[in-house]
């Protein structure tokens, strides 16, 4: 197939392409200039958090490693993660994009294209059970846990634990961790990042953060919702706590609780 790299660009926004390659990044707003997206080099392999750059409004990515040092539009982008090489690669890097969001065709639309079964979480929300018997012990109302978008698993692959929702920057819920009501260690989602993504991140916008160690202690002390609070999920390491900074950077916290 040939394809028009020109119309690509133009009809495939770069986050779109940053979507399918399953990209995890951070909104951050820079003092000047438009709106980017960082994250951890997925070309390099790369343990910044922030390196790591797309710009939506210039359609480009930019890796600031010593190791990339380089960036492009989003052909060169989904065939670098792709690890396609050379000419014939950005070839088919373009025919990939171009099959995938249906440029040339009657719809652009990913989520329309019928290969792809897409998790929906609103309706993974709609079958939790936030009144179940067994999350009497953890003290939260039935409320609380509405507000928070959890809930008991009934049935499927975290059945028997508390689910609790995860948002995107925007507050669109996006996944969800199942954490056991005993001592087991939570379940996450495929391609869910503890070190970067935290409980409540969303809601954040004071100057004082405090990080939880879970999100049922979160709940416990906001039932009615925070803007103040996170919590996260597992060990607190260097890479989380570079990304508890950025978050904190984005979101003009200036100070840090840990509980
Ligand atoms: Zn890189």
């Amino acid at each position: 197939m040939y394809v028009d790299f020109d119309k690509l660009r133009a009809e495939v926004p770069i986050m779109d392409v940053a979507n399918l390659l399953g990209l995890i990044l951070t909104e951050y707003q820079p003092e000047k200039g438009p709106k980017q997206f960082r994250g951890r080099c997925p070309i390099h392999d790369g343990r910044h958090p922030r390196q790591f750059v797309i710009t939506p409004d210039k359609g480009l990515y930019f890796c600031h490693s010593d190791e990339c040092n380089s960036g492009g539009g989003i052909v060169q982008l989904y065939a670098r993660v792709k690890r396609y090489e050379g000419t014939d690669g950005l070839k088919k890097a373009a025919d990939e994009i171009a099959t995938h969001f249906k440029v040339g065709g009657h719809s652009r639309n990913a989520s329309k294209a019928p290969e792809v079964k897409r998790f929906d979480p609103e309706a993974y929300l709609a079958k939790l059970d936030p009144t179940h018997e067994a999350l009497a012990p953890l003290g939260l109302s039935e409320d609380t846990l509405r507000l928070y978008r959890a809930g008991y698993v009934k049935d499927g692959v975290l059945r028997g634990r508390l689910a609790v929702g995860f948002c995107d920057q925007e507050g669109k819920l996006e996944s969800f961790v199942g954490l056991a009501l005993d001592q087991a260690p939570p379940s996450l989602p495929k391609g869910f990042d503890p070190e970067a993504t935290f409980f409540n991140a969303h809601n954040v916008n004071y100057p004082v953060l405090t990080v939880y160690r879970s999100p049922v202690a979160l709940m416990r002390d906001h039932p009615e919702g925070t803007n103040e609070a996170i919590a996260v999920i597992g060990r607190i390491n260097l890479t989380m706590l570079e990304n508890i900074i950025a978050l904190m950077r984005e979101r003009g916290c200036e100070e840090i609780e840990v509980f």
